[in-house]
């Protein structure tokens, strides 16, 4: 049996039109998420097989490939339930988020500069790469990161709640070159409470976990 599998949109393919087209969501969940999980339940069984063999040219390879690919099994499933066809706006302006907009301002000291560092860390990704605000659990704080591919460039145990997909993949069928735009609208279906969720979890569960006794 297959470790990780393909989790359902919670959304019809259009539903965060017109800020991103169903034809973009289709093909970006049902091809390019799908490859990813395939190719880390590939990874593992290569490794298994290396494993059952004693044979341990592969290793490096498929270390690369297992983190590459599960990574980016990750970022998009947190990418889907990020968005919403009802979201955007602030944070401080919907129900049940309070927390999260209060650690954002803590951490980045308001909201604006905390959504232009985001913007600016997903719009000048080189290449592929992803935008990312996370729970960073040894502060205590959120902090944004630039994500390269979908493992470079990461805090370790730092925890993903807010995801912007910078790879072209993500708009190009739709903005085209103009990937700045793209990042611009994406604030227009964030799902605050998702995120807050997100949030609340991470430092429930991970505050102090890194910390040496
Ligand atoms: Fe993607």
């Amino acid at each position: 049996m297959a470790t990780y599998t393909l989790p359902e949109l919670p959304y019809d393919y259009s539903a965060l039109a017109p800020v991103i087209s169903g034809e973009i969501i289709e093909l970006h969940h049902d091809k390019h998420h799908a490859a990813y999980v395939k190719g880390a339940n590939d990874t593992l069984e290569q490794l298994e097989e290396a494993r059952s063999k004693d044979q341990w040219g592969s290793v490096n390879g498929l270390e690369k490939n297992l983190a590459f690919h599960l990574s980016g099994h990750i970022l998009h499933s947190i990418y889907w339930q990020n968005m919403s066809g009802d979201g955007g706006g602030e944070p401080l302006d919907k129900d049940g988020v309070g927390e999260l907009a209060e650690a954002i301002t803590e951490s980045f000291g308001s909201f604006d500069r905390f959504k232009a560092q985001l913007s600016k860390a997903s719009a000048t990704t080189q290449g592929s790469g992803w935008g990312v605000l996370a729970f960073e659990p040894l502060s205590g704080r959120l902090i944004v990161e630039q994500v390269y591919d979908h493992q470079g460039n990461v805090g370790q145990g730092s925890i993903p709640i807010l995801v912007f997909d910078a790879w072209e993949h993500a708009f190009y069928l739709q903005y085209r070159n103009q990937k700045v735009d793209f990042i611009e609208a994406m604030w227009k279906v964030v799902n605050w409470q998702d995120v807050a969720a997100r949030y609340a979890a991470a430092k429930e569960r991970a505050t102090g976990l890194l910390l040496v006794p």
